[in-house]
């Protein structure tokens, strides 16, 4: 059976995988969404003998079932090989009595790899019928810029462009993107802050004149959005193989229901697993863990989502998010497919800053969501319990979910905390929840004195840096950022 998508607000225009990839969000400002998920299970005993890959091709044709199984495998091969220091690629260890889903061994020690190393493929792959090359063009404040460029450097018939604002990142991000190698890459800095740069990334999209143009030159602009069907049907993978770790480990047997705790910002994490429920994977709680930007633990207890409130930056700064996009697919999800109020619900967030769902939507969301969240106080405390007691040295994303766990009865139900980072990309605020003076100590400073402290190791791919040759001095203005797009895909397409 086939599976297309459709917008979120309307099941009007049905359209395949690939080119639901490509077009990234729905004409109608909707997220792209499949029916009757729960209607393909896969199959839990199949996934609990294979590998990494093997269970990626398997999620991955269910549910972009018209990609070939050649082409399918071949994406795994490119995205799930040697790029990740983990043979497992997502090992699952012990945290005390609780487990660890370690998602930081790719090239930016960060979870965002993981969709990110294969989106580019998928595009690549999805493009071939029409011949068109994909410019991607992407802001960032910091990690997703570096996560996207190591996922498209490379990737034939694409390209991609990244703007970061001019020292408002810190130095290790900078040097992780002006290094970046590829012949099909571009970086560079603008004189702004983020929000300049992101709203002159959205007026170069919204350009009908410079589309056509590029258009002329069979080039298309996109973005490589956490909304992307392309960027969350890979994050289904993992919970389906930290099952199978599991129970290959001996530590539950086939069948037994688990629970999930993510930290989360953009609630595309969260979702996956979620879609992984509806695939018939035994999870009997996600609990969604948030920091001190609390919106979602407000929502998964009242079913109101109000995001006029106060922004916090936070130590945990993946997660500061006060609209999370994906939660949209949720809604559509446990109202049965009710576009109409789906669209109400948008509409309302859009123009009153807030709605409110009916209490059945509720009452669903809350028989499989449950929810918490932490301060920078308490982020720091759980930073400091993990390495105390158990030896772990935790990332301050990882940590909000310690601490949102620690607060939770314990259950029979084995408890699985997804690891979204690499402890060393954060290595001054692990250090100061150690108890260590950071004081005029650079990036790299900070994580020689984590390494001494605590006897890890800093993963290669940010000590590396330090010798790694700049490749993008480049600096521009926020006027010619749109001229920078344009070279580029002259560049890289001509
Ligand atoms: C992006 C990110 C998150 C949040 O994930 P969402 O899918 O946006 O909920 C958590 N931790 C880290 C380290 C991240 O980079």
């Amino acid at each position: 059976m086939s599976i297309f998508y459709h917008s979120t607000r309307s099941s009007n225009e049905l359209v395949t995988s690939k080119k639901a990839i490509l077009e990234g969000i729905a004409s109608d400002g909707g997220l792209f969404i499949a029916d009757g998920l729960a209607n393909h299970p896969i199959d839990l005993a199949t996934v609990c003998t294979q590998d990494f890959q093997a269970n990626a091709r398997l999620v991955l044709a269910a549910l972009l079932d018209d990609f070939t199984p050649e082409q399918i495998a071949e994406c795994v091969e490119a995205a799930y090989n040697t790029n990740f220091a983990s043979a497992q690629i997502t090992p699952v260890t012990p945290m005390g009595s609780d487990y660890l889903l370690e998602l930081f061994h790719g090239p930016t020690c960060a979870f965002k790899d993981i969709a990110l190393q294969m989106l580019p493929q998928l595009m690549s792959c999805a493009r071939e019928g029409d011949g068109r090359n994909v410019m991607i063009v992407t802001a960032t404040s910091g990690d997703t810029g570096k996560a996207a460029l190591a996922g498209f450097a490379g990737v034939a018939g694409t390209g991609i462009t990244v703007f970061y604002p001019a020292g408002k990142v810190s130095d290790i991000q900078r040097l992780q993107m002006v290094t970046q190698g590829g012949a099909n890459v571009e970086v560079c800095a603008v004189e702004g802050n983020f929000d300049d740069v992101q709203t002159q990334v959205k007026r170069i999209f919204a350009n009908r004149d410079l589309a056509s143009s590029l258009a002329a030159k069979k080039s298309v602009l996109s973005s490589a959005n956490s909304i992307n069907i392309g960027r969350l049907v890979p994050q289904v993978v993992y919970y389906f193989d930290a099952y199978a770790q599991l129970v290959r480990s001996g530590a539950i047997t086939l069948g037994t229901e688990v629970e999930f705790c993510v930290p989360t910002g953009n609630f595309g994490d969260v979702l996956a697993g979620y879609i992984a429920k509806l695939l018939g994977l035994p999870v009997k709680t996600l609990v969604v863990a948030s920091n001190k930007n609390d919106v979602l633990t407000d929502f998964i207890s009242t079913g109101t989502y109000n995001r006029i409130r106060p922004f916090h930056k936070t130590i945990s700064p993946s997660m500061d998010i006060l609209v999370s996009s994906n939660l949209e697919r949720l809604l559509y999800l446990v109202s049965d497919g009710d576009v109409e109020l789906v669209s109400h619900l948008m509409s309302d967030l859009d123009t009153k800053g807030s709605y409110t769902i009916p209490s059945e939507m509720l009452t669903r969301i809350q028989n499989t969501f449950a929810c918490g969240h932490a301060t920078d106080e308490q982020t720091r405390r759980a930073i400091r319990d993990a390495w105390e007691q158990d030896h772990v040295l935790l990332d301050t994303h990882t940590a909000v979910a310690r601490y949102v766990e620690s607060c939770r009865p314990r259950s029979a139900t084995p408890r699985i905390i997804l690891a979204t980072a690499n402890p060393y990309k954060f290595s001054a605020d692990v250090l100061s929840a150690l108890g260590a003076d950071t004081t005029d100590l650079d990036g790299f400073a900070c994580m020689d004195k984590l390494a001494t402290l605590t006897g890890t190791t800093p993963p290669a791919q940010l000590s590396n840096l330090r010798s790694a040759q700049i490749l993008h001095p480049n600096t521009c203005s926020v006027a010619q950022m749109q001229d920078v797009v344009v070279s580029a895909c002259e560049r890289i397409f001509s």
